[in-house]
């Protein structure tokens, strides 16, 4: 049986020691479920305009340069150079001849936005709406848990009943917490991925991490937290870790990634509290066969920051 644990200590009472056992998480969920929360296009008033701009073998939007056989079969530029200069539809030779026609059409299109059904209100000309799609705030997020390969995606109400149902991660409500992180035989663990925390505080969520990985040639703890929302929002927080022991102690401020970023640019830019493994096990004190470390911390509203930083455990939830 593994003996790796985070230890959770309520942020109101630290003196009140409640062990939470939770095993040593590898990359074992099964998302074999079908989850079907990507929301598709609602009304376009347009349909059969955008119908003839599908291109008919990838079925994805056709733009410029659009492409038709001499019977006036169209197809897109991707799949032009596929079809060895067959038409998919015709068989007949493609040539080279483009559908001018079929592009000022597009162009004179304007579309609502492919997530307006997730509550975004813009419409864009046809040609600008993939880029906007790109980068639009109402995408749906992909599930933030690391270590596993899951592709659930939704909204972040959505993903948070996701991680509580699924993932069985730790809810936390609050903004300060105090963590034990165990873990048996740490020398002999290269990387490890300890259960996600998941805070409730100021009517957002935030995902604290804490992994073991091999950073150069040297072994590492880090923790750092993720902001389930957009950029813009997480630049809102800040949040400070700290942990120690042994009368010597490394304290980490800095300001919550969006979970946009993947758990693995985040901690690949090292933009968290980093504990090399020699130093963890000094805190952890004892015989060092053992990691116990302990790590508090904190999150705050930057623009509500005016109490001098202390937190007011009531405006906290
Ligand atoms: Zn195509
Ligand atoms: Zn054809
Ligand atoms: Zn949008
Ligand atoms: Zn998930």
């Amino acid at each position: 049986m593994e003996l790796d644990s985070i230890e959770c200590i309520s942020c109101s009472d630290i003196m009140d020691e409640d062990e939470i056992h939770h095993h040593l998480h590898h990359s074992q969920f099964p998302s074999s479920k079908p989850h079907n929360n990507v929301v598709s296009s609602a009304i376009h008033p347009t349909t059969s305009v955008q119908e003839l701009l599908e291109c008919p073998v990838c079925t994805n939007s056709m733009y410029p340069p659009i492409h038709q056989c001499h019977n006036g079969h169209t197809l897109c530029s991707t799949c032009k150079v596929r079809v060895h200069n067959r038409c998919p539809t015709c068989r007949q030779e493609l040539g080279d001849i483009r559908c001018l026609a079929l592009e000022k059409v597009a162009e004179s299109l304007e579309l609502p936005c492919k997530y307006c059904s997730l509550g975004c209100p813009e419409i864009f000309p046809y040609y600008s709406k993939l880029k906007h799609e790109a980068i639009c705030n109402f995408r749906p997020y992909s599930c933030p848990y690391a270590g596993s390969e899951c592709l659930v995606v939704g909204d972040i109400p959505y993903l948070v009943s996701h991680l509580r149902d699924d993932h069985k991660v730790d809810m936390h409500l609050g903004c300060t917490f105090n963590h034990r992180y165990v873990k048996s035989n740490p020398r002999e663990v290269e990387n490890a991925t300890w259960m996600l925390t998941v805070f409730n505080c100021f009517g957002q969520y935030f995902c604290l991490h804490f992994e073991a990985f091999q950073l150069g040639m040297a072994p590492v703890y880090m923790a750092f937290l993720r902001f389930m929302g957009d950029e813009t929002d997480a630049r809102s927080y800040s949040y400070s870790l700290e942990v120690g022991g042994n009368g010597r102690k490394i304290i980490w401020e800095g300001t919550p990634r969006s979970i946009r970023d993947s758990h693995r640019k985040v901690r690949d830019s090292h933009d968290g509290l980093i504990i090399q493994r020699n130093m963890a096990l000094f805190f952890s004190g004892g015989d060092r066969n053992e990691l116990k470390l302990r790590v508090t911390g904190r999150i705050w509203k930057e623009q509500q920051n005016l109490d001098g930083g202390v937190c007011i455990p009531n405006l906290c939830s």
